[in-house]
């Protein structure tokens, strides 16, 4: 049995995985991470805590929990180094607080190459061995695999981070500091903060979008249902987002010689809205394949790859390689 966890900026959840991927027992509670590092070690402790009646239920101990963090992270030490969407957590040692706290041993990783390890598992019967991952959710999350294996690149920490390439240099600003990152346009941040835009320019001055943001209740859901509902600027949103990415897979394409990405995340919910507006800007922006050769999928669950691929990684760390 193993624990994975799957750390984002808005949520933390965490599941009992075994051998055969089949999730025993799960828990969501909202991340909170403005209440500090010890508070989401606590709750992430309290999460592993009731998993375990689930595994002593099947007899069988949990041998390893997986970690998933948004953002830049030292593997090896078990500490974050840089999420921007979770800066409370920057230098602190969250996997090793943690196995101190469960006396269980816990692996780190970046969440989205986990989700590129729970894909690749979902799919291993697939023969797709070269793909680029990209997650959307608060943040846009990237992940590439190689001849079937998870590429680390020169472990600095960072790999595939194709959130943080720059779509356009003069676009809007990004959690990371740059400006017009791909996160900048295809976020559920990028969502709401394009309708924040709308308004500061005085070209929204009412409506549902409108008052759902005075109140502080505008979400990326929010904006998909507006966008569903005919909203102009809603569906403006997420062309954009659709552009942003079928731009920034289209140069990665041709810089690797890869024709495959998988879509997952949360907000991989609009695929509805942006997949069209995507292959269009793909066409447009990877002129060294042919459009019929270029595949772009949704997740096979993308709401359970990253979960999964962290209790994989436990899996893998512990030799118990199914
Ligand atoms: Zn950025």
């Amino acid at each position: 049995m193993f624990i994975g966890i799957d750390l984002g900026g808005t949520h933390m959840r965490a599941a009992l995985v075994d051998r055969r991927q089949t999730i025993l027992d799960r828990r969501k509670v909202a991340t909170h991470v403005e209440t500090g590092p010890e508070a989401v070690r606590s709750r992430l402790v309290e999460l592993c805590r009731e998993l375990a009646p689930a595994a002593r239920k099947k007899g069988e101990p949990v041998s390893a929990i997986g970690l998933g963090v948004a953002g830049k992270i030292d593997p090896r030490e078990g500490r974050v180094i840089f999420s921007p969407n979770l800066l409370p957590l920057n230098d602190y040692p969250l996997a090793c607080e943690l196995q101190e706290q469960t006396r269980i041993p816990v692996y780190m990783e970046n969440d989205a190459n986990l989700f590129g390890l729970g894909e690749q598992w979902l799919r291993a019967d697939r023969g797709i061995e070269n793909w680029l991952g990209v997650t959307l959710g608060t943040g846009v999350g990237g992940c590439l695999i190689l001849g079937g294996r998870l590429w680390s690149g020169d472990h600095l920490g960072f790999s595939a981070e194709i959130g943080h390439t720059v779509v356009d240099p003069a676009g809007p600003e990004c959690v990371c500091g740059l400006k017009g990152c791909l996160e900048a346009h295809s976020s559920a941040r990028a969502l709401v903060h394009g309708v924040a835009a709308h308004i500061a320019r005085g070209e929204l001055t009412g409506g549902r979008l409108f008052e759902l943001f005075s109140t502080g209740a505008l979400t990326a859901e929010a904006v998909y249902d507006c966008a569903k509902q005919g909203s102009t600027l809603a569906l403006g949103l997420f062309q954009r987002m659709g552009w942003a990415l079928g731009l920034a897979i289209g140069s990665a394409f041709t810089l690797l010689g890869i024709r495959c990405a998988i879509i997952g995340g949360g907000v991989s919910a609009g695929w509805d809205l942006f997949i069209d507006p995507l292959c269009e800007s793909l066409r447009e922006h990877c002129s060294m394949l042919n459009p019929g050769e270029m595949v772009v999928q949704l997740s096979e669950r993308p709401n359970e790859a990253a979960l999964l691929g962290a209790a994989r990684l436990a899996q893998i760390k512990t030799g118990v390689d199914a």
